[in-house]
């Protein structure tokens, strides 16, 4: 069903962005059992009785097509209990679908295994009953981006870097999604109108070099929708780097088609920011859709949100990151969860994501560690986290702590320092402050080796 309206999508800004084109009714029933039943399964996903049925040469043809799976897509919870019989729907589910949308892909609706919240896709795509209970210090708008909109649908917070929103339409709802108050309350893309206020804006500040295209989820539109965004955003001069954040590969991988990619192509340098969050995401099907655009030349970097009862598990991520590796994606940041109403049973103390990066650091290459971040507060922009590797510090020397607990002294340019050569006072031998001091280089924290400085002062070389 498509229809042209008018409309206001919120009452901050973002509701500036009006309706050109408007998809199916969140309210609407699904599509005919027999097309939301189909299944196909990857070879890492064994298949169930439901999938089976979706094996004729046609039905597999429809699932591979992106249009098949947004128009299938599971909207309601009539349509989930359709589609999972055995799921208890509660009263508790059925109000948080009210206040949050509920969209599922036919594709990413078949990674599910478990009908609760074990199973990872489940957690991340079905209304949960706790969402409705939100702590008073969340907010729809957390990140203050409606504040930073000095035209309507397009965020000037950082100098150089702006982000613009091109539809408030993503084809599945996340239930973490920091965007709750945009995405999915009407499925509307950017009209000429407002697409022309923001070229001029960007024109009038060529400060900025880096346009994020977002949303929603930009490659839910036409590919010559999107085009006519990427061809006025190429068009500012000063506008060097073009950015798009999206969860397509994750699902629905069928989308990135050579048509899409040939397109994007044209716009070069193009960067994407994907959004997985746990290895089941990595199907073969996502797996291609992300070689498909590395091939085309464009950097993949992926945002990951630390979720609770998902992903809040180190060995877990590390899995997860070192798999994106692999399919040419670079892991760029770990998340905290927003401050946002409705994902309060998904936060995690800062603690565990700081314990996670200690994790990582040593087991992983620096290419698969992300930067955890928290996006703080009222638009206070990404504060990166990191666990404490600075022990101490004297005039002369840093104490540093490596990934498995080893100290070591790091010693000061002799130029900057004049009391570098100046006779150390005596200090006992295993000591924060014999490091921090010269008079060691460093302590193994497995062998308690210590080394003695004394008699070589400088630089802490060959330890
Ligand atoms: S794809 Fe992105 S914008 Fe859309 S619901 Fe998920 S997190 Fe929000």
């Amino acid at each position: 069903m498509k229809r042209t309206a008018r409309i206001a999508i919120h009452e901050g800004n973002v509701a500036m962005m009006t309706a050109c084109e408007e998809h199916r009714d969140p309210d609407e029933e699904p599509p005919p059992p027999a097309m939301v039943a189909g299944v196909v399964c990857t070879p890492s996903y064994p298949s169930c009785s439901a999938d089976e049925a979706f094996s004729n040469a046609g039905a597999a043809e429809a699932w591979s097509d992106w249009h098949w799976q947004i128009q299938n897509r599971i909207r309601s919870t009539a349509a989930l209990k359709q589609r999972f019989p055995a799921l208890q729907v509660s009263g508790g589910m059925a109000a948080a679908k009210r206040r949050f949308p509920l969209a599922i892909t036919p594709y990413y609706a078949s990674l599910i295994r478990a009908l609760d919240v074990s199973d990872p896709v489940f957690a991340m795509s079905i209304p949960d009953e706790r969402e409705p209970c939100d702590p008073p210090f969340l907010r729809d708008d957390p990140l203050a981006e409606d504040r930073d909109m000095p035209v309507p649908g397009l965020i000037h917070r950082y100098g150089d870097r702006a982000l613009l929103f091109a539809t408030s339409m993503c084809s599945a709802y996340c239930r973490h999604c920091t965007r709750k108050r945009v995405a999915g309350q009407r499925e509307v893309v950017v009209t000429r109108q407002h697409l022309a206020r923001a070229i001029e804006y960007l024109s009038l500040h060529p400060e900025i070099h880096d346009v994020i295209i977002s949303g929603g989820d930009p490659f839910t539109m036409a590919t010559s929708a999107l085009e006519r965004v990427l061809k006025a955003v190429r068009s500012v001069r000063s506008v060097e780097i073009i950015r798009i954040g999206t969860r397509t590969p994750v699902v629905l991988p069928m989308r990135i088609t050579n048509e899409l990619v040939q397109m994007l192509r044209r716009y070069h340098p193009v960067y994407i920011n994907v959004h997985f969050n746990h290895p089941v995401e990595l199907t073969p099907e996502a797996e291609a859709a992300c070689e498909r655009l590395a091939d085309a030349g464009i950097p993949l970097g992926n945002q990951t949100v630390l979720l609770r009862g998902v992903n809040d598990n180190a060995p877990l991520l590390a899995d997860l990151f070192r798999k994106l590796v692999r399919v040419r994606v670079r892991p760029y940041y770990l998340f905290q969860c927003d401050l946002v109403r409705g994902v309060e049973h998904f936060r995690t103390p800062l603690s565990k994501g700081i314990e996670i990066m200690e994790y990582l650091r040593g087991r992983l290459s620096g290419l698969a560690i992300p930067t955890f971040v928290v996006d703080a507060p009222y638009g206070g922009g990404k504060i990166p986290l990191l666990p404490n590797y600075v022990v101490s510090r004297s005039p002369t020397h840093t104490v540093l702590r490596n990934f498995s607990g080893d100290l070591v002294s790091y010693p000061e340019p002799q130029s900057e320092l004049s009391v570098y050569n100046e006779a150390p006072a005596a200090l006992p031998d295993g000591s924060i402050w014999s490091l921090a001091c010269g008079h060691q280089s460093h302590i193994n924290q497995r062998s308690c080796i210590l080394q003695d400085m004394h008699s070589t002062p400088g630089p802490a070389s060959g330890n």
